[in-house]
């Protein structure tokens, strides 16, 4: 009886030209870790694809499921691997096509060969397969263009891999080939899918969340935790850093017009991220905002925020309706915890009536009417981090508390 294993597909991995080889052993090693506890015994490469073997010799769908939720695999398919027996291949696609659940009418088969001195010729094995394939299902329709399944026979090296079904991958990048980026992490629905979006896209990412505590419980915190461990097969995320805002929150409440609190509270979280980042070694912060969503999302809001920090700010949701926001949160499994309530430092000390498009002269005096820059020194000093063991690219900062004082911008 031939062998289960998961064959993993990748695409773009392939355009990078000189890069390939780097992506490649990313790729291996983020399946590798994401698919510890599985049964997974090898991740290797063959061929243009990554083999996943399994102790027992039987992976699972329940395996296939983790892999394509790692980025960087465009799909995946649960193979059988024979011998380079016709036998054995024959029966291989019969059981594959047989277990396939969605309903089809038509098919072909499509044999291919890589670095084989198997003596068929992939004409012969489209011939042998096909026909067996029609005497085990009288009633199908073999179609060149466009059938609904297509069956591949693929002899690499000593071994035939054959399947029929094969499913979507998340795309993108391996993490670990786009650098460091800190990601300003709520418990809402926009913040973890922007952090996942640009994970996908290859790079390590840190949330950093700004909690009320004191002020208020540290609920939101919790979810915030939640919410990595929900992204945890995604393997982007090392440390979450986690800022107890609430006192602070209430200092700046005191002494800033109301309509700009909101303002205020951000630009000190921007300034405290990109503190952060610096120290992190991360090259750019990352917002769920999307254009016009809520008071502080309007293009002056944007601008007098996004003054206080230089490094670039990625805003993978600016042009996303929440509707897709929300659609993209189910299939990362994050929407069930986002949809749960904690108040947070942006519920805290919230005025009844935000400014929407505020003037820089305005923003700029109630920024000097407290003391912002000592402010700032002391959140990220006593900023506080919860390790997490899903990215195995995630490096930690050696001296968290010693560099970050010769690390501080100049000026702002
Ligand atoms: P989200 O659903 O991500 O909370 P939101 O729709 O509630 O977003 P805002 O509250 O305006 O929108 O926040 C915009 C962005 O600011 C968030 O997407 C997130 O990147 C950041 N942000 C908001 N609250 C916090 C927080 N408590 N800690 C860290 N970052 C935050
Ligand atoms: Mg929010």
């Amino acid at each position: 009886m031939s062998e289960r294993v998961c064959l993993v597909h990748y695409h773009e991995i392939g355009l990078k030209g000189k890069n390939r080889s780097t992506f490649e052993n990313r790729l291996l090693s983020n399946l590798s870790h994401a698919l510890k506890g599985s049964g997974a015994q090898k991740v290797r490469r063959i061929s243009g694809h990554v083999l996943v073997e399994s102790e027992d010799g039987l992976a699972t769908p329940q395996m296939a499921r983790t892999i394509a939720q790692v980025p960087g695999v465009a799909r995946v398919s649960l193979a059988y691997r024979c011998a380079l027996d016709e036998e054995e291949y024959c029966a291989a696609a019969v059981r594959a096509l047989q277990e396939v659940e969605s309903p089809w009418e038509s098919f072909k088969v499509h044999a291919r060969r890589s670095s084989t001195n198997y003596e068929r010729h992939t004409l012969e094995m489209n011939r042998i397969v096909g026909s067996a394939l029609c005497d085990a299902f009288p009633t199908k329709k073999v179609l060149m263009h466009g059938p609904d399944m297509t069956v591949i026979v693929h002899a690499v090296q000593g071994d035939v891999y054959v399947y029929a079904d094969t499913g979507p991958g998340v795309g993108g990048l391996p993490v670990g080939t786009a650098g460091k980026v800190v990601s300003l992490f709520s418990s809402g629905f926009d913040s973890p899918v922007a952090t996942w979006m640009v994970g996908r896209r290859g790079a390590v990412c840190v949330p950093i969340h700004f909690s009320g505590r004191p002020m208020t419980s540290d609920a939101s915190e919790w979810l915030c935790q939640d919410l990595v461990e929900a992204l945890a097969p995604a393997g982007i995320i090392g440390r979450m850093y986690v800022v107890p805002f609430g006192d602070r929150q209430r200092e700046i409440s005191l002494v800033v017009p109301q309509s700009l609190r909101v303002i205020m509270y951000r630009r000190v979280m921007f300034a405290v991220a990109e503190r952060i980042a610096l120290l992190e070694g991360a090259k750019a912060l990352v917002t769920g905002e999307s254009l016009g969503q809520v008071a502080s999302q309007t293009l002056d809001n944007i601008a007098v925020v996004n003054e206080m920090v230089s490094m670039p700010v990625l805003r993978p949701l600016i042009g996303s309706d929440k509707q897709e926001i929300m659609r993209r949160a189910e299939q990362i499994g994050t929407h069930e915890i986002s949809s749960q309530d904690a108040p947070d430092c942006c519920t805290l000390f919230m005025p009844r009536r935000p400014e929407t498009h505020a003037r820089v002269r305005e923003v700029h005096e109630a920024w000097d009417a407290f003391d912002h820059d000592e402010m700032i020194e002391q959140l990220v000093r006593d900023i506080e981090y919860v390790d997490f063991n899903q990215c195995p690219s995630y490096k930690p900062p050696r001296e968290l508390r010693a560099r970050h004082l010769e690390l501080a911008p100049a000026e702002w």
